[in-house]
């Protein structure tokens, strides 16, 4: 469908998750909504593709977890809106040293919310797997009820048709160079590369990892957003044991807090494989990919799969790699916020998601069109989440960023 461009309430630049749910929710509150993307829709070469994604409310910090909870509401609107699901709920199982500080964050923050859980210890933990899953002695296990399975390619999907079906116009393969800010009629200029140009009262950048490039190009200013290049790990479950680890028989999605930090859905996107990724990866240019499997060693995973999964999966290698984009910041808080300067309230920035956003997808839509229709946005805390708490780092002097972002392992997926 070919578009004027004119009378344009809002233009959202890059279709991943974020832009996508953001463009549905401008959409259906009754603004003339235009979605922008650089490659093809549902492409493989951002954050958002893939079969699964694990949705859980185990967050130490409370923000998060509150989030968590209006996410998963707003999967399920969205899901009946469309008629068919993206979103699997499966209890989800956290394990870990029952010293760790993060873990017991986790168990605070649970009873703090009143989150239903259990902290089991390994004997009562593989119990509760009937032998599946075999923790240290040392090792306590939480189980909570709210968790589960996000399809990210077809929840893109989703957000997008409901998008066309509240009115907003979306098109690809559309790449956006410069924004900048209308002095004549208000509003902003969203410039292509192709030499085309839109024309809008506000403006939503949701471009993923290469929000830094793009936030330089437009202000000049240096958003500390590191894209790190990472590898998902799928592993062959032994013969005779495929049922054992899939939803039907309540297998959980799964995260580790030793070391490595490692994180798992049951077996369902390829039946006989289960996903076993190491969360953590290279900083890389997104446009200068290597597209290969993670050079650092796989033998801590090997181990924790073997011993963890008692013998019961394939650890001697994984069978099928992926690979993805994470967005990091330096402190792993994502950002949301007015990119402010001369575009005072009129573009609203939302990145550096840090390995841990596809399930906030539909609260972050939320507050994004809260944000550019009416300048605040409710019921959501974002001090964690401002621009500005990077300042004085203008010249890309993040001190210990680089550092951070060059270790294989990080804390939360
Ligand atoms: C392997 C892996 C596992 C993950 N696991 C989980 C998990 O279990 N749970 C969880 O909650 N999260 C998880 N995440 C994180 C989650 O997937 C991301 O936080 C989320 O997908 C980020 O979405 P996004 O829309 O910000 O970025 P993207 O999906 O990358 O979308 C940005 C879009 O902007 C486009 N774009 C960029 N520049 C321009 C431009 N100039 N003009 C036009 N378009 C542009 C890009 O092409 C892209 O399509 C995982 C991520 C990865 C990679």
């Amino acid at each position: 469908m070919e578009y004027s461009g004119e009378n344009l309430d809002v233009i959202v630049i890059g279709a991943g998750v974020m832009g996508s749910s953001t463009a549905y929710q401008t959409a259906k509150r009754g603004q003339n909504t235009l979605l922008l993307e650089q490659f093809d829709f549902l492409h493989h070469r951002g954050s958002s593709h893939g079969e699964s994604r694990t949705l859980r409310s185990t967050y130490p910090e409370d923000y998060y977890s509150h989030m968590v909870i209006e996410s998963s509401r707003l999967w399920e609107e969205a899901q009946s809106e469309i008629g068919y699901k993206v979103y699997f709920k499966t209890p989800q199982f956290d394990m870990g040293p029952a010293h760790d500080t993060s873990l017991q964050a986790v168990i605070s923050s649970c009873r703090k919310n009143k989150i239903p859980h259990q902290v089991l210890d390994p004997s009562q933990v593989l119990e509760e797997y009937s032998g599946r899953i075999q923790l240290p002695e040392d090792w306590i296990g939480v189980i909570t009820e709210l968790g589960g399975v996000v399809k990210p390619t077809k929840a893109v999907s989703m957000y997008q048709t409901l998008a066309l079906k509240h009115g907003a116009v979306l098109r690809d393969n559309i790449e956006v160079v410069d924004i900048r800010k209308d002095d004549v009629r208000g509003g902003v200029l969203v410039y292509t590369k192709d030499g085309e140009s839109f024309w809008g009262k506000k403006c939503v950048v949701t471009v993923g990892a290469w929000m830094k490039k793009l936030v330089k190009r437009v202000t000049g200013l240096f958003l500390p957003i590191q894209p790190l290049e990472t590898t998902v790990c799928y592993w062959r479950i032994k013969q005779g044991q495929e049922g054992k680890f899939t939803m039907a028989s309540g297998f959980p999605t799964f995260a580790s807090y030793g070391k490595p930090y490692i994180y798992g859905t049951p077996s369902l996107e390829f039946p006989g494989l289960i996903k076993i990724p190491v969360h953590g990866g290279s900083p890389c240019d997104p446009d200068k990919r290597t597209w290969a499997p993670a050079a650092t060693s796989l033998d801590p995973l090997k181990v924790w799969i073997k011993e963890t999964f008692n013998g019961l999966v394939d650890s001697s290698a994984p069978v099928q790699t992926q690979s993805c984009l994470y967005s990091m910041t330096p402190d792993e808080d994502f950002v949301i916020d007015f990119l402010g300067g001369e575009f005072g309230k009129e573009v609203v920035v939302a990145g550096g998601f840090s390995g841990h956003g596809f399930k906030m997808a539909p609260v972050v839509g939320r507050i994004l069109a809260d944000l550019v229709v009416g300048g605040e946005a409710k019921g959501v805390e974002l001090k964690h989440f401002r621009v500005g708490r990077f300042e004085g780092n203008a010249n890309g002097n993040v001190k210990g960023f680089e550092d951070q972002v060059s270790r294989t392992e990080l804390p939360t997926c």
